[in-house]
């Protein structure tokens, strides 16, 4: 049995995934939890997020004995008594799949994909659920089927590309509290081989706590089990009430479709070749925006303040460069998570020098006058610049990684 759950949280507290570690320890009394319970972050863009946009599937092999009903009633219970209802945002669904005929996973493969890429309304999980047969189960407006069932599909279809991530969870009287954790341990833990992300070294920041009031103390990213056992065992920190390893699809760019400009749709995540034809500009809040276009089609992408001193690259951006970018577009603008360089413009017009300094404009297609002595040109004049970026990749620093986003150095970069 495939049980996927998704939307039980709200901002104040609780966390889909401490419900999927309670609900685990309580089906090991009913049977066998097969595989590694999965965490999977389904698309970055969706309103209706609380945070991450993450949802569950566990896979469980009831034993000989157990009453198949019993469980799906433990599950449910468990939702019933532990999501927050009281917030108008959060409308759990569960998902329970029992049998696999192979025209399922055709279906599912789709529209799990679909979740993470795409925007899916609750209709099309319902009808999919009630077209072959699977048993779920809405809460208030039945949201959350659309995660359950994405999630479920993953469990039941498999995972294209994976990484690992262990949750360590607070004790209950210690939720809202500020985290104990020691400092020191963690900048040694972190240079465990095979994980990543657990502090900033170019920020010297540790990354790998929230600071909401939800019951997560920590989360160790990586791509073994045992390389997340070796770090989490040198970590030092108020008691851990229970931990749970999940394979997950964070770290994979699964969200990204590789795209034309002229096709980019809000609220989709893409890689996107381009000229930048719009220069650089710091605003308001010290975000970065610039502008790519491609074949007569453009857009604006951004770097934002939070991710520190990656805008210092994107700064040196010129018009002419030749980038692949990717990130999430809202409102027509892509909020940058990595950028490949191709090529760099090192011919660039600018106006004439005069007596030391750049002459003034008089006006589109009137000439540049000299402040100092007068003198008049009709043309911008072609300079060779020096160029201090280099072409290659360069991505936002941890602090600012978002859950999908795959680091460079899984890459291989
Ligand atoms: P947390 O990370 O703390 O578990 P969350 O950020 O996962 O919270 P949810 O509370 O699960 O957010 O809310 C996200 C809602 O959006 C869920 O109901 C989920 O089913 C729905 N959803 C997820 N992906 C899509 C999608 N691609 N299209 C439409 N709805 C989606």
């Amino acid at each position: 049995m495939i049980i996927g759950i998704d939307d039980t949280d709200s901002r104040d507290g609780m966390c889909t995934t401490y419900l999927a570690a309670v609900l685990i320890g309580k089906l090991e009394h009913y049977g066998t939890i097969k595989g590694y319970p999965l965490l999977i972050r389904l698309n970055p863009n969706i309103k209706y997020k609380t945070r991450g946009n993450a949802a569950i599937a566990i896979t469980f092999e009831p034993a000989n004995d157990t009453d198949v009903g019993q469980v799906k009633a433990l599950v449910i219970g468990t939702v019933e008594e532990m999501a927050v209802f009281s917030d108008e945002n959060t409308n759990p669904g569960v998902v329970f799949i029992e049998d696999a005929p192979e025209k399922l996973c055709t279906d599912l493969r789709v529209f799990s994909m679909q979740a993470v890429q795409d925007v899916l309304a609750i209709r099309e999980a319902e009808e999919l659920m009630k077209r072959h047969g699977i048993s779920y189960r809405g809460f208030k407006n039945g949201r959350g089927l659309i995660g359950a069932l994405a999630a479920a599909g993953f469990a039941l279809c498999g995972l294209p590309d994976s990484t690992y991530e262990l949750i360590a969870y607070r004790e209950k009287d210690r939720w809202g509290t500020p985290r104990e954790i020691d400092e020191e341990s963690v900048w040694a833990a972190a240079g465990t081989p095979g994980t990543w992300d657990t502090v900033d070294y170019g920020n010297k920041q540790i990354v790998f706590a929230p600071h909401s009031p939800d019951p997560i103390l920590f989360g160790i990213r990586g791509s073994s089990e045992g390389a997340l056992m070796l770090a989490f065992s040198g970590i030092r920190s108020e008691p851990v009430e229970r931990h749970v390893v999940y394979r997950t699809n964070q770290n994979t760019d699964m969200h990204l479709i590789h795209g034309k400009v002229a096709d980019v749709l809000d609220s989709r995540s893409y890689v996107l070749d381009g000229i930048v034809t719009r220069q650089p500009e710091t605003i308001e809040g010290g975000h970065v925006i610039f502008g790519i276009s491609d074949n007569g089609a453009s857009i604006d992408c951004a770097a934002f303040e939070p991710t520190k001193g990656f805008r210092n690259i994107i700064r040196a951006l010129l018009a002419g460069d030749e980038v692949t970018v990717s990130g999430s577009v809202n409102d027509r603008t892509l909020n940058l998570e990595k950028i490949k360089i191709r090529s760099l413009n090192n011919r660039v017009m600018r106006n004439p020098l005069c007596c030391g300094k750049r002459m003034s404009s008089m006006g589109k297609g009137q000439g540049f006058r000299c402040g100092k002595c007068g003198a008049v040109k009709k043309e911008q004049e072609l300079e060779i610049v020096e160029r201090k970026l280099e072409p290659g990749y360069y991505e936002v620093p941890p602090c600012a990684r978002r859950h999908l986003s795959k680091p460079l150095s899984r890459a291989g970069i």
